[in-house]
């Protein structure tokens, strides 16, 4: 009788220690990117990982900010030591996360973050390849085109001199095949900001699985002419900005995923600012995107407000006490 209580007990302990270790851990790095709405945007996305109810989100930032001005008043929200914003961009010499603790990693830096120390980006290579977990969301493709790595996990980036040097622009024919086009020219580019007409290109993976084939993007940024080394990249779904002559047949990647060694990317090229990150499109595709990221599935179901072929849809940002 003892034996089994033991048992019992044992099994009790067992069973509430993995409840509580079953939240998956996110990190979200940020602290510099030419997109002034980043520290907004930074809780926002905790907020959404802590409600799915299945992340722990902690944040790791540069000390030295950039661009922080705009939304001063959400950094306070991240606990997080005394940062300075600077005039410009410079390496934090302590920028040295803790990756392999998390199961995966988003960032939110963008077009002119000062590179990381050499060591920070050693050992992100290194949680990369033994199988960990990257997110990159919109301006997080501009950063650090210098370092290769990044690059080939990333697949694809724009602007920072970025061109043929870097890798071919990739992207759909209006045939629905895709095109690799190694061409001399600039990457990265966009129109207007609008709602953007998404085509599913891959509906059985399962970031995608049970999505409409054809949906709409709130007030976002198309980003276009992206081009890098795209090994192992798949394109899981495409935009046609709608706002530019010559954007027209070209179906630009904006959501895919890439490995690198034994770990797992998705790069979701979304969000430029509130009211992109507000839109059910942003918010559904970067869940399931961050748990495929940190598990190689998806457990989500698609929202009923999910938007639809003529329908884009929001959830205006509540920040919660
Ligand atoms: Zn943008």
């Amino acid at each position: 009788m003892k034996t089994i209580l033991s048992i019992c007990l044992l099994l009790t302990t067992t069973c509430l220690t993995s409840a509580a270790q079953a939240k998956l851990k996110a990190l979200i790095i940020d602290g510099q990117n030419n997109h002034a709405v980043w520290p907004k945007a930074t809780i926002m996305m905790k907020q959404y990982l802590e409600d799915s109810g299945l992340f722990t989100v902690d944040i790791q930032r540069s000390r030295f900010t950039w661009k922080a001005g705009r939304e001063q008043a959400f950094l306070k929200f991240a606990g997080l030591a005394e940062t300075e914003d600077r005039p410009k961009a410079e390496t934090d010499p302590d920028f040295a996360p803790d990756f392999a603790k998390y199961d995966v990693v988003v960032s939110n830096f963008g077009w002119g973050a000062a590179d990381w120390p050499e060591k920070t980006q050693k050992s992100f290579e290194n949680y990369m390849k033994n199988g960990g977990g990257l997110v990159s969301i919109h301006a997080a493709d501009n950063s650090f085109p210098l370092w290769k790595a990044y690059n080939r996990m990333i697949g694809l980036g724009g602007w920072g001199d970025r061109t043929e040097k870097d890798g071919p622009y990739v992207y759909y024919n209006d045939k629905g095949e895709i095109v690799r086009d190694h061409s001399p020219g600039k990457g990265g580019t966009h129109g207007s900001q609008h709602e953007i007409p998404i085509t599913v290109r891959e509906p059985n993976h399962p970031i995608t699985k049970g999505m409409p084939l054809h949906w709409l993007t709130t007030q976002d940024e198309c980003y276009a002419k992206l081009r890098g080394p795209a090994e192992k990249m798949t394109i899981l779904a495409t935009g046609e900005d709608q706002t530019k002559a010559d954007a027209k047949g070209r179906h630009e990647p904006m959501l895919m995923t890439i490995q690198f060694g034994k770990g797992r990317v998705f790069h979701n090229t979304l969000g430029h600012d509130t009211p992109a990150l507000e839109g059910v499109a942003f918010i559904t595709t970067f869940l399931r995107g961050t748990e495929w990221a940190a598990t190689g599935k998806v457990t989500q179901t698609i929202p009923d407000d999910f938007p639809t072929r003529d329908k884009a849809t929001s959830r205006p940002f509540k920040l919660r006490d």
